[in-house]
C-alpha cells in the first residue's frame, strides 16, 4: 500500500499569527503540494483560559489571507479531550505517569533548601529546573490521602521507568531540509526534560500528549515546525514509542527572527500577520519577508 505524505501545521489558538508561523504553515502547504499529499490545519486549544474563539477565526483569517487551503473539518484539540484522557489513564494504571503535587514556589524552595545554588539545579533544554525527584518517591497510600484531601495535581511523566519500557536506543529522523532529500537519525533524549507534564492540572492531557495523540490518529507522515521544537520531539518520540504509535518523520526549519535577531514572540505585534496586512503589505510581500519565493 502506498500511504500518501500527511503535513500539518499545528498552532495554539492563545494568540495572533507572527512571520514565524506563516512560514511553518506555508512550508507546510508547499511541501505537501510537492509531494502530492495532504495538508491539515490543527487547532490546539487545549487551555481553557488562554485560547479563544476570536483567536481561532483570526487564524483562518490569517491563513486563507495568505492564500492556504486545508482539509475541513479542522480538528480542534478541546473536542477530544475524553479521547487523550483514556491514554492517560493507560498510562496511570502502567504507572508510567504519578501525580505531581508541587506548585511553582514548591519547587524553588526545594531546590533551594536543597542547598543547590539555583544554577546547579539540573534544567531542562529551554532553561527550567527540572522537576524534583520527591513525588515520584511518595507511597501510593501517600498519594491517595492528598488526592482525597483535594490537592491539587499534574500528572508527571516517570521518565525513567518509561525509558525502561521502550527499545533503545531511541531515535527519530529528521530532514536537514525542505526538500527532504537527506534525513539522518537523532538520538531522542527525553531524560534532558526530567518528568514532563502529560496532564495539567485543569486538563486531562498536555502539548506533548495531545500532539503525539493528534499526528497519529490524523495519520501525520511529516512533522514541519519551527527549530524552538526541536528538543520536544525527544519527549514526543518516547511517548510514541511506549504508546505503540506509528512514527512520523520531522524537519524543524529556521526561526523568522525579530528586527531585534531574537526569536519572534506571540506579543511582537510589528511582526504579527494581521498588523502587516492593516499595514498594506501583501501576502506575496509576507512570503519574500520569510525567506520564501511568491512564486513557489
Ligand atoms: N501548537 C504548537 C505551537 O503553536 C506547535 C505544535 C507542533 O507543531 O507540534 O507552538
Amino acid at each position: 500500500m502506498v500511504t500518501q505524505p500527511v503535513f500539518r501545521f499545528a498552532p495554539s489558538s492563545n494568540g495572533a499569527l507572527h512571520l514565524g508561523h506563516a512560514l511553518s504553515a506555508m512550508l507546510n502547504a508547499r511541501m505537501a503540494r510537492a509531494a502530492g499529499g495532504r495538508f491539515l490545519l490543527r487547532i490546539e486549544d487545549i487551555d481553557p483560559e488562554r485560547c479563544t474563539p476570536a483567536l481561532e477565526a483570526a487564524i483562518y483569517e490569517d491563513l486563507r489571507w495568505l492564500g492556504l487551503d486545508w482539509e475541513e473539518p479542522v480538528r480542534r484539540q478541546s473536542e477530544h479531550l475524553a479521547e487523550y484522557e483514556d491514554v492517560l489513564k493507560k498510562l496511570v494504571r502502567e504507572e508510567l505517569v504519578y501525580p505531581a503535587f508541587m506548585s511553582r514556589g514548591d519547587i524553588r524552595d526545594h531546590i533551594a533548601q536543597a542547598g543547590e545554588r539555583a544554577g546547579n539545579w539540573p534544567r531542562d533544554p529551554d532553561g527550567v529546573p527540572l522537576y524534583p525527584p520527591v513525588d515520584r518517591r511518595l507511597s501510593n497510600r501517600e498519594r491517595r490521602r492528598r488526592i482525597e484531601a483535594g490537592a491539587p495535581f499534574a500528572w508527571r511523566l516517570d521518565v525513567e521507568a518509561a525509558l525502561a519500557r521502550v527499545a533503545r536506543p531511541l531515535a527519530w529522523t529528521e530532514f536537514a531540509d525542505e526538500r527532504l532529500a537527506a534525513a539522518s537519525p537523532v538520538e531522542a533524549r527525553p531524560q534532558d526534560w526530567g518528568d514532563v507534564v502529560i496532564a495539567r492540572k485543569d486538563v486531562p492531557t498536555s502539548y506533548h500528549l495531545a500532539v503525539v495523540l493528534d499526528d497519529a490518529l490524523q495519520d501525520v507522515t511529516h512533522v514541519v515546525r519551527g527549530r524552538d521544537l526541536f528538543h520536544a520531539t525527544s519527549v514526543q518520540r518516547l511517548l510514541q514509542a511506549l504508546l505503540g504509535l506509528p512514527e512520523p518523520a520531522y524537519h524543524h526549519h529556521r526561526l523568522v527572527e525579530g528586527p531585534d535577531g531574537r526569536k519572534l514572540s506571540k506579543s511582537a505585534r510589528d511582526a504579527g500577520l494581521s498588523a502587516l496586512r492593516a499595514a498594506g503589505r501583501t501576502p506575496d510581500q509576507i512570503a519574500r519577508m520569510i525567506g520564501l519565493d511568491p512564486e513557489e
